[in-house]
């Protein structure tokens, strides 16, 4: 119940009513402003290693808390920014910003492995990765303390120049991990010829791993293929304490979710976990 409340509140607008249109308008113009005035603010949700109190890695989550209407959910805005060409401003401020907090807490105690951020396949074009560079660069921020979270059907569809870009981060140390990994269409050969680091296990089979044998069953084959082409595997959405045994007693090593910690701001993240 307490989900529902709080932090995760979000309105979600109707597409369908008649005013659907100029409310997109309106939004479209609210997000626009709140990136000039610096509305966006990130949380970040601790990874576990098994059996560890203490997270090793953090994931950063962009959040819009509306002056009107109240947290706007990624969800929503993400795909909004996408469409109105935002999204590579958004892409790349909260990259910077998340370096930034991470920086701080290393400086201050808090030292963590590895920082995911999430990219949107239209973030990539043909500057993505010098902008990156300069961005770690002008920081001083190690690029393997990186990690870029992206989708299984851009690492699948992935043209040339994207390949490219990929290339010239992973030669710098930076490294990826798939999102939502098991809702798209991969094939075993791409995968094992794809550069890279992680697999991150879609919170659908994680919600019907003791319900559902096909979710089971799923979460068993990526946990299986993951450490057999030695990758990282990640399952996101953990909620219960029988989701985190059934998926440790598979082998999992690494989890994520409500049962663990939920997404926290910079200052609370640090003074929860600092030695
Ligand atoms: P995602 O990257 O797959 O992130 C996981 C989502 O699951 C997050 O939702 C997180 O808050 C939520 N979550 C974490 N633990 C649990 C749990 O135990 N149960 C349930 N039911 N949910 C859990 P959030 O923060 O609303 O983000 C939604 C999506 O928006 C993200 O999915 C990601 O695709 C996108 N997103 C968020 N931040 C960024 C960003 O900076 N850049 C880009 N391109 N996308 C982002
Ligand atoms: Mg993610
Ligand atoms: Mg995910
Ligand atoms: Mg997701």
């Amino acid at each position: 119940q307490a989900k529902s409340q709080g932090r995760n509140r979000c309105c979600m607008y109707d597409a369908s009513s008649d005013d659907g249109q100029s409310k997109r308008a309106n939004l479209e113009q609210d997000l626009r402003q709140a990136i000039q005035q610096q509305q966006l603010t990130l949380v970040y949700q601790p990874q576990f290693h098994v059996g560890e109190s203490a997270p090793r890695r953090v994931e950063a989550l962009l959040r819009w808390p509306h002056p009107v209407h109240g947290h706007i959910t990624p969800n929503e805005f993400i795909p909004l920014a996408e469409a109105t060409g935002l999204m590579a401003d958004i892409g790349l401020w909260a990259l910077e910003n998340a370096c930034l907090h991470f920086l701080h807490w290393r400086r201050n105690g808090l030292e963590l492995e590895k920082l995911a951020v999430n990219v949107s396949a239209i973030q990539i074009d043909g500057h993505f990765a010098r902008r990156i560079q300069q961005i770690l660069q002008s920081l001083q921020f190690d690029p393997h303390w990186l990690e870029l979270e992206v989708t299984e059907s851009l690492m699948m569809s992935s043209t040339t120049e994207v390949a490219r870009q990929i290339e010239v981060l992973q030669a710098m140390g930076v490294e990826f991990a798939i999102d939502d990994f098991g809702t798209g269409y991969s094939s075993l050969s791409k995968i094992k010829a794809m550069p890279v680091k992680a697999l991150k296990i879609d919170q659908s089979f994680v919600a019907g791993i003791n319900s559902d044998p096909n979710d089971y069953e799923i979460v068993r084959a990526i946990i299986l293929m993951a450490s057999s082409l030695n990758m990282l595997v990640i399952a996101e959405g953990v909620e219960t304490a029988d989701q985190a045994e059934a998926l440790q007693r598979l082998g999992c090593e690494w989890m994520q979710g409500y049962f663990f910690s939920h997404p926290l701001d910079s200052d609370t993240l640090f003074n929860q976990y600092r030695r």
